[in-house]
């Protein structure tokens, strides 16, 4: 078995994306191999654009959402091979509090986001992707965009039976993130959620909102979204550049002058000032994007105290949030949803053509098959 081999996504330089062969992966105990059927593009059309990339990214380790098939397990495992899974990301150390309290895995103690000016290798951080090659001894399989990936047991979840990769796919940076955010926002039934910046994960903050029977005001400019948008039932899209566009809000949230929460996803300036601006007193924002590492100016009284305004943020599905996003994923409406935001889908060997249409921004969500 020696000659396997694994196919695995490169770019190699901007604007450049194409397929290599590396050995298949090695696998030990707490480890599965996984055949990706599906491995969803997120931050990678950036990375095809600028070519800078994420600490725990390099232009041969690429990709972190996916769903396939296990093909190959060790000895205790709770697994079996032909189990349909998804895969979340990262390799969380188990041990710590974020782990041990059903946060999430990204940001677990053992990702020293603190430290990295001091110089820490991506390989030697066993919890990020990098790290999954070294614990496993592997010359590939780290990652999602690959023909095999290397997952730990406790990132690998079983899919409903019936539920298809098409549908589970959703699961990781599309719903699963934005599922996260909503609990954590604590979104309920009859509240005014703004949902800003739409891209995929805008679009599944929406389709999390709507599940939880919330008002939906989309702020965006993009037509071909906004359609979409439309397509998945939302009724309220305010253009942020009409001078009107706070009252509108505000008509819409009735004598609590502004939305109770406010999920933003593109992580700019320009929407996050409306985002602050249409919350109420004692609203939340939730931040789902980001732009590099660029800071953002807020005024401490006036934005934050005297609206008593709170803000977090995240990347992640939380460990106790994914049962109920696999139930909320079974859900016929949801599933129809998925079906909308998944715009297209390409073999992995077309993956250059695939970036090119997510620069254009014309799409939603973008899957490839790495098997193809
Ligand atoms: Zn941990
Ligand atoms: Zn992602």
């Amino acid at each position: 078995m020696s000659e396997r081999t694994n196919t695995v996504l490169t770019i190699p330089e901007p604007g450049v994306a194409r397929t290599i062969d590396k050995p298949y992966p090695n696998v030990v105990e707490g480890f599965v191999v996984v055949e990706i059927a599906i491995a969803p593009i997120c931050n990678e059309v950036r990375i095809f654009r600028d070519h800078q990339f994420e600490w725990h990214d390099s232009p041969d380790h690429l990709g972190h959402e996916g769903v396939g098939t296990i093909v190959e397990t060790r000895p205790g495992s709770r697994f079996e091979v032909g189990d349909r899974v998804i895969v979340f990301q990262g390799n969380s150390c188990q041990e710590c509090f974020v782990c041990t309290t059903g946060l999430s895995p990204t940001h677990c103690l053992g990702i020293p986001y603190e430290g990295y000016d001091d110089g820490m290798a991506p390989q030697d951080v066993i919890a990020g992707l990098l790290g999954i090659e070294k614990a496993n001894d592997s010359a590939s399989g780290g990652f999602a965009m690959a023909r095999y990936r290397l997952a730990p047991e406790h990132m690998v979840v079983k899919l409903p039976d019936g539920m298809s990769f098409e549908h589970a796919a959703a699961g990781n940076c599309t719903l699963g993130c934005t599922y996260t955010a909503n609990e954590e926002a604590a979104v309920r039934a009859g509240d005014v959620v703004i949902v800003a910046g739409i891209g995929f994960i805008g679009m599944g903050a929406i389709v999390n909102a709507l599940y939880r029977k919330a008002t939906v005001i989309v702020l965006g400019r993009n037509e071909y979204r906004m359609d979409l948008c439309r397509e998945l039932g939302v009724e309220h899209i305010i253009d942020p550049d009409h001078p009107s566009w706070l009252m509108q809000v505000h008509a819409l949230a009735s004598d609590r002058r502004g939305a109770d929460v406010a999920i933003e996803c593109s992580g700019a300036p320009y929407y996050l000032d409306r985002c602050l601006a249409g919350l109420r007193r004692y609203g939340h924002l939730h931040s789902q994007g980001f732009l590099g590492s660029g800071r953002y100016g807020v005024s401490i009284l006036n934005d934050i105290m005297d609206r008593h305004l709170s803000w977090s943020g995240g990347h992640d599905v939380r460990f106790r949030d994914r049962d109920g996003l696999l139930r909320m994923m079974g859900d016929p409406e949801v599933q129809r949803q998925i079906d909308v935001l998944n715009t297209h889908s390409f073999p992995m060997s077309q993956a250059q053509e695939a970036f090119e249409v997510g620069l254009t921004k014309n799409c939603g969500k973008i899957y490839l098959r790495p098997a193809e």
